[in-house]
């Protein structure tokens, strides 16, 4: 027997949200409204979804690692090279448009085979998504892998599929 305390207020406040999504989907149903339209941004929950590298609203709501700082952060941008910088290891170059509009071309390295596979269906021009880097101390645009970091782009999904 495991006793559970009641908030009868809260529960009410989830009964009520629970309605409200559902009837805003049985008006977005019909009205044939984009399916990516049904995404909400929450930072714990999208942390753990699988489709984080092509959901728009993850990307709106996900800024860039932080120069200066050790903060982690996603980026989205043209692939410019790969290439091999050890063993099992590579390094991705992209062309980022920063929050000021300027281009930025930001280092991604080093990334393992064994966490990002061998990435070698990646070509020059792919728009790739980097989730979950951090700056790398000597370099403001080189970024760093976190444990939990992941490489997107549809070039990648295609080869999988
Ligand atoms: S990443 Fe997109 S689809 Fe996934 S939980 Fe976040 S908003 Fe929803």
């Amino acid at each position: 027997m495991i006793p559970v305390e009641l908030d009868r207020q809260k529960g009410a406040a989830e009964a009520a949200e629970a309605q409200n999504l559902r009837e805003t989907y049985n008006k977005k149903v019909p009205a044939r409204d984009a399916p990516a339209t049904f995404a909400q941004y929450a930072a714990e929950g999208c942390s753990l979804c699988e489709f984080r590298g092509a959901c728009d609203t993850f990307w709106k709501n996900s800024p860039p690692p932080e120069p200066g700082t050790n903060r982690y952060g996603c980026l989205n941008g043209q692939l410019l090279q790969i290439a091999s910088v050890g063993h099992r290891l590579n390094s991705l170059v992209i062309l980022c448009e920063g929050a000021d509009g300027a281009s930025q071309r930001w280092e991604i390295t080093p990334l393992s085979v064994e966490q990002f596979g061998t990435l070698e269906a990646l070509r020059q021009g792919d728009i790739v998504r980097a989730i979950d880097f951090a700056i790398d101390t000597d370099g403001a645009y080189r970024a760093k892998p976190t444990q939990a970091a992941v490489i997107w782009s549809f070039s990648l999904q295609e080869n999988r599929g």
